[in-house]
């Protein structure tokens, strides 16, 4: 099993930061910038071809509703989004995921560089971040 269907189920730990039926939201374990965000569906599915319409509108839909609440929680005025399709794409994970990743103002990430990706991030870190997130989705609904 992927370790993102490990996640899903719950065998693995997350800091999730927005579930529904159909897709589930939590934070990248080695963040490009503060709230990278990661978006699945939770069904097993490498390519987002092979995903049905139901499948990709849900993803789609959660994205929309979490990306702004995503830049208000950091202090972001904009964010990058992207999907590694495949495996030549730099695709790790094989299961669908969409990228929230917030920018700072001047354009950049919220981290200098990505030598920042290295650095090992604690568990209260993970923790301030999902909360301020989620409180800005729960302002929002
Ligand atoms: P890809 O290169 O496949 O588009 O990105 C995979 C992403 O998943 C990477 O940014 C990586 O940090 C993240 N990732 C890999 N394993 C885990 C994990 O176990 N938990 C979490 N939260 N993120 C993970
Ligand atoms: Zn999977």
């Amino acid at each position: 099993m992927c370790i993102f269907c490990r996640i899903i189920e719950g065998s693995a730990p997350s800091h999730k930061v927005y579930e529904d039926d159909r897709t589930l939201a939590f934070l990248d374990i080695n963040p490009i910038s503060d709230g990278h965000t990661l978006i699945v569906p939770k069904v097993h599915e490498p390519l987002l071809e092979n995903l049905n319409t139901e499948q990709w509108d849900a993803l789609f839909k959660t994205l929309h509703k979490i990306v702004g609440p995503i830049q208000r929680a950091m202090d972001a005025p904009a964010t990058s989004i992207s999907i590694n399709n495949g495996r030549e794409a730099g695709q790790l994970v094989p299961h669908v995921h969409i990228h929230v990743i917030p920018r700072d103002p001047a354009g950049k990430m919220m981290f200098s560089d990505a030598v920042s990706r290295v650095k090992p991030r604690s568990p209260e870190y993970f923790k301030g971040i999902a909360k301020r997130i989620m409180k800005e989705i729960e302002a929002t609904v």
